[in-house]
């Protein structure tokens, strides 16, 4: 929707979680606020909710959903005493419905938007100088300027782009794209055992494609605990991920029909041939034709927009936030508290963000889930810690749904008994992390967490054991 207006007292440039939320609460602080999105849908039209929406967290959970149910109908369901015959995929359907659900956060964005008084314009956003914004209108090309004294850039990210792998989506796919393939794949190459490739492994895994995920590290998942990543990559490799670590992919390229890949590990050359290539080996921050050059935006050494702990630039009243800033991860829930702290900062609140509680998840089967320090990290820095763990094999909850992969581990300090770090995988990890998040900004103790009552049966109680373990006081697990 263009807008007559052209003097507001926000301008955010970008409609993802960070910045469809920074104009939201920029909106319920009294400013007049206009959002530039250039994100379109196949139609052409606007769609609202960046990444996030269109092509990351939601389209993936979509994914993940239908192929959980598919995997459960084809695999588990005998044991519950169902049977279920010739059962099949439509995947048109799977993505048809996915779509359906960006289409209706698309639209629930935009009434936001209209609720709220934000006028919302389709376009490109070019900053030129402080206060003063370019937008070139999508629908005609027209160019016109806003000002504003108040300017966040949320621009986001991009797919990382690899030269020795050409993306043209159509073989050689981003993992964008890896979430409208029209058919799958039955021989399935991904470049990067992270975050993005895990999920991405999952879903087409139980969909049938055989997936070989190939990581240039030599270690499986580093961020999370490692105690944490040697289960995932036991119960991964058991559901038949053919994860290859040390793996260097040397060169892909598209041959008669098939994606012919050279990699090299510490036992030679390698050649792959694959029906389909997804390229997931990080994101970029989305820094391109947002700023003109006398506008002077400063960039760190990696790319990102330099900010202070306020997410303020160099240049006055112009904030980064989201994906486009290195403080903190490349997260929806990191962005989005961005977006708030900036529209308080602005109108002279303050509420800090805590960047070492920010909890992370990966969307596999079982879920992985953490927040804090790892042991590993605890163990370099020389603190005195304890572990508290417990199975969900012992979970009352975990055995009736048939659940029973996984753990969860806490880590304290051994003194003051402060909760340090908390590790999860399992089903439900996502949400379980939450109470473990609440825990730590309260700044809880283990102790805290063992006397609370939790509901039984229920998931959350495995946290519960696991505070209590810390102390050999564990009810449903032997004495350690
Ligand atoms: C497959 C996948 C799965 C993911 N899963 C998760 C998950 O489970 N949990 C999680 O927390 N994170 C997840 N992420 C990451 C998450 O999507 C990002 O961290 C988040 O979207 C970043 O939000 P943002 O607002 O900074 O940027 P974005 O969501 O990238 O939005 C930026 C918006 O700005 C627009 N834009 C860019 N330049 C301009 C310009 N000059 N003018 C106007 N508009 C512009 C873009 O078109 C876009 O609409 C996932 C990402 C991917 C790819």
């Amino acid at each position: 929707m263009a807008t007559a207006s052209t003097q507001y007292d926000v301008i955010v440039i970008g409609a993802g979680p960070a910045g469809y939320v920074a104009a939201i609460r920029c909106a319920q602080l009294g400013f007049k606020t206009a959002c530039i999105d250039n994100w379109s849908n196949s139609k052409g039209q606007p769609s609202p909710g960046g990444t996030f929406v269109n092509a990351g967290c939601i389209s993936s959970m979509a994914l993940l959903e239908s192929s959980k149910i598919y995997h459960l109908l084809n695999n588990d369901i005998n044991s519950h005493g169902i049977k279920i015959d010739n059962l099949e995929i439509d995947l048109s359907q799977m993505i048809k419905r996915k779509d359906s659900i960006i289409d209706s956060l698309n639209h629930h964005i935009t009434k936001l938007f209209n609720q709220n008084k934000i006028d919302c314009i389709h376009g490109h956003g070019k900053l030129l100088t402080a206060g003063k914004v370019e937008v070139t209108e999508k629908k005609d090309g027209r160019q016109h300027q806003l000002t504003a004294e108040n300017i966040i850039l949320a621009t986001g990210s991009y797919p990382s782009v690899l030269p020795c792998a050409p993306v043209d989506n159509e073989f050689i796919i981003d993992s964008s794209h890896a979430l409208n393939l029209t058919e799958i794949p039955k021989r399935l190459g991904i470049i990067g055992a992270g975050i993005i490739g895990l999920e991405l492994a999952g879903i087409w895994n139980r969909l049938g494609s055989n997936v070989i995920l190939l990581e240039a590290q030599e270690t499986f998942l580093t961020t999370p605990d490692q105690l944490i990543s040697d289960e995932a990559f036991r119960i991964f490799t058991q559901q038949g991920l053919d994860i290859r670590l040390g793996a260097r992919v040397i060169s892909a390229k598209k041959g008669s029909k098939k994606v012919i890949l050279e990699y090299q590990d510490n036992e030679g050359s390698h050649t792959l041939h694959l029906d389909k290539l997804i390229v997931a080996s990080g994101r970029e921050p989305n820094t391109e034709n947002i700023a003109a050059a006398e506008a002077d935006l400063l960039l760190d050494e990696c790319g990102f927009v330099h900010v202070d702990k306020n997410c303020g630039t160099t240049l006055p009243g112009v904030y980064a936030i989201g994906d486009l800033s290195a403080l903190g991860p490349m997260l929806a829930h990191k962005g989005l508290e961005e977006g708030v702290f900036v529209a308080e900062k602005i109108a002279g609140i303050d509420s800090p963000i805590n960047y070492d509680i920010i909890s992370s998840v990966i969307y596999t089967s079982p879920e992985i889930a953490w927040v804090g320090q790892t042991e590993q990290a605890l163990k370099a820095i020389g603190e005195h810690y304890k572990i508290g763990l417990f199975p969900f094999s012992a979970s009352a909850r975990a055995n009736a749904s048939g659940k029973t992969e996984g753990l969860v581990k806490i880590i304290t300090h051994a003194e003051t008994d402060l909760i340090l770090g908390v590790h999860i995988i399992g089903d439900q990890a996502s949400e379980l992390i939450a109470e473990a998040v609440l825990a730590m900004e309260f700044s809880a103790s283990a102790e805290d967490l063992a006397r609370t009552i939790h509901a039984h049966p229920s998931i959350s109680e495995a946290l519960h054991e696991a505070a209590l373990a810390l102390d050999n006081r564990a009810l449903h697990i032997p004495p350690s």
